[in-house]
Order: C-alpha cells, then structure tokens, then sequence
C-alpha cells in the first residue's frame, strides 16, 4: 500500500496503539458479563467502571452522568428521544441549519410527526444566529439542540454562552460535542449544558463506542448499555500549528482560495477551504493519486454531488462551495506530510483550472 497522509479525522480516526493494547484482552480473556454474580464477569466491571470514570474526567462530568452507547449518531438521538418523551406537551425542538445529519435527519423526520421544529441560521462565517435562536424559544420548546464544533469547517457555537439562558428559561439543553470533545478543553460542570454527546471513533478509539452524558437531576430515565474504554489525550497545540501552517500557505501559494468559517473560533484540527471554480471530487482523486486522503465535506454528504447544506447555510457561494476540501488533522500527522501536500496540491489546482471553463470565465470576465 502507498504511504497514506491521512486528513480527514472528522471522518474517523486511527485507534491508538495504546487504546488496542488496552482493549485487547476483553476480546479474548475478559469475556464475561459484567452483570452476572461470578468474579470473571466481575473483573469486566471493574474494567467498565474504570472506563466510565476516565470518559467522566475527560468532560468533567461524575462516572454516574455517563452512559455508554454504540456511537455519536445513537447518543444524539437518546438524547433528542428522551427530551421529548419527558416533556410530552411541548411540541417545539430547536436546533441550527448546519448540524451534523444525526440530529439534521431526526429533526426533519420529527418535524413529519407533528413536533415544530426550528432550525436557526448561521451567517457567512458560519457564526449563530443567536438573537433568532432566542427570539425561537418559548413555553412549548421541549429542547435545543446545537453542535459544540462543526464537522465540516470546525467552526465552534458559544455553547457555553447560551446554555445558561436557555436553562434559564426551564429548557433543556444539548450538545452535540462529537467533534470537540478531545480537541478542545470541555467542563460540562462549567459549561451548564444538560446533555452531551460523544463518540470514540473520532479520538482514536474503535467504532462501536459512544457515550451521551446526562447532568443529574435531568427529567430522563437512564439506562445503562455496556461499557467500554477509551483514553483522551489533548495534543492539539501541535496539531493546530500544523492545520495553520497547512492553511497559510495553501492561501500563500493558491489564488481564489477561501477559508471556509470563522476563523477565530475553530476547532484546532479543521481547516475547509474552497478552492474557487473546481470541483471537490477531482481534488480529491487527484490527491488520492498521491495517497493524501482528505475529504469534500463530511464523510456522509461526500458521495454525492450537491454542496453540503453546512456551506449552503453559510450562503458559500456555488462556485466555492463545490471546490470546497476539508482537512482535518489528527496527532499523527507530522510536518512532512503537511509539506508533501504543500507540495502536491497547488499544482493539481492549477492543472484543474486549466481544464475548468469557469476558471477561464471568470479570469476574462
Ligand atoms: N455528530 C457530529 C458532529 C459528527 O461529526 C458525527 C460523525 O461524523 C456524528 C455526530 C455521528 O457520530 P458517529 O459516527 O459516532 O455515529
């Protein structure tokens, strides 16, 4: 196999050496059900109860607020569920227009099923429309809903900021932190947020884990699926310092290429670029060619060709929004690989250029 430069992490991560080593033996020796009466299940609950206090400390959470799901997607919809079969009467959900389609795909199908659902603009950056967000809620809002960190531009909501007054009007409050949690420093103590989710395949632990944090006290009745492990490291000073480097010059050494998203408020690994008249996809075959593995959205609206409806909300421009790449980093990419995608990618650019009639439209224009 050619060597891989892998950036596209928001997708899904590599399992950490250390996170198999640790797994490995409740695969073969520790099989036993942690529930049962005998001491062989009863070391897999040890295992367990040591797992959930690690996913605690890694939010700041009690071991008792985490319960274990199989992934982000199954987290997101417990939480948005038991919302709103806590509070049957109200029957308006909040969320935003650039959501991840975990929540996106739940809201629209519940929207179908007599709940009013309000989904709350961004603007060009990508930034909340946080008055209509407020100006939304009522006495019939059973729950909002918003992401901590975008998939697509990593572009961060205040969730801090407007947890507090949404709680203050008796609503409840969720987070979908899949993207953040790892990346960015998060209390759940300090944040105020009700309930938040998570998955291990985006920080370096296998598919199949999830976990949702419910605060205690919550109106919601928990139940507990297995348990698993994973181990959150934060090394994402370096990480951002490469996503910066990668940035600035892919800016530097490309014409009519745009960040898309706040900038100053961004998920440390993300960078998404639009790279004016071309198309995503022959980017992304093109450096494919080169073993760069980068992604045109998110992993689920990649595949198709319409323009994500995270870029679309942000009013990206048709010409930008197709020739939009995301690059995400993870702790394993190192500075070379940045410079062998320095290397490879504006010439590739260039060559697609030449080929786009758009290109040369708008160069004459
Ligand atoms: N939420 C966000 C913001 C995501 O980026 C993803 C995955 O891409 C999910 C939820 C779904 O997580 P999972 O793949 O664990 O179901």
């Amino acid at each position: 196999m050619m060597n891989v430069i892998y950036v596209d992490n928001n997708a899904t991560t590599m399992v950490a050496p250390e996170v198999l080593e640790a797994m490995m033996p409740y695969f073969s020796t520790y099989y036993g059900n942690p529930s049962s009466m005998h001491s062989f299940g009863g070391d897999v609950a040890g295992a367990i109860k040591t797992a959930r206090e690690n996913v605690a400390n890694l939010i700041g959470a009690a071991p008792g607020e985490i319960v274990f799901t199989s992934c982000g997607t199954e987290s997101d919809g417990t939480a948005i569920r038991a919302a709103i079969e806590s509070y049957p009467d109200k029957k308006h959900i909040v969320t935003s227009r650039v959501e991840h389609p975990a929540i996106k795909n739940l809201y629209e199908s519940l929207s179908k099923k007599g709940y009013r659902a309000t989904f709350v603009p961004v603007d060009g950056s990508g930034r909340l429309d946080i008055d209509y967000l407020y100006n939304s809620l009522s006495e019939d809002t059973a729950i909002v809903s918003l992401m901590w960190g975008n998939n697509e531009t990593g572009v961060l909501f205040p969730i801090e900021e407007i947890s507090g007054e949404v709680k203050s009007r008796g609503i409840l409050f969720h987070t979908d932190a899949v993207q953040a949690v790892g990346k960015i420093s998060i209390n759940v103590t300090e944040s105020g947020v009700d309930m938040l989710s998570l998955s291990g395949h985006k920080l370096h632990a296998p598919k199949g884990i999830g976990a949702l944090y419910i605060r205690k006290g919550t109106k919601f009745s928990p139940f507990m699926i297995g348990g698993h492990q994973e181990s959150g490291r934060r090394g994402y000073d370096a990480v951002s310092r490469l996503r910066d480097k990668l940035e600035h010059a892919l800016l530097e050494k490309v014409p009519n290429a745009i960040v898309n998203g706040d900038p100053t408020s961004r998920l440390p690994n993300t960078t998404s670029i639009a790279f004016e008249y071309v198309e995503g996809e022959a980017i992304l075959l093109m450096m494919n060619e080169h073993g760069i593995c980068a992604s045109s959205g998110s992993a689920c609206t990649s595949g198709s060709l319409e323009p994500s409806h995270v870029l679309r909300a942000m009013g990206v421009p048709f010409t930008a929004a197709h020739g939009s790449i995301r690059f995400s980093l993870s702790r394993y990419n190192t500075e070379d690989e940045i410079n062998v995608i320095l290397q490879e990618l504006p010439p590739i650019i260039e060559r697609l250029r030449e080929l786009s009639p758009f290109w040369k439209e708008a160069m004459e224009g």
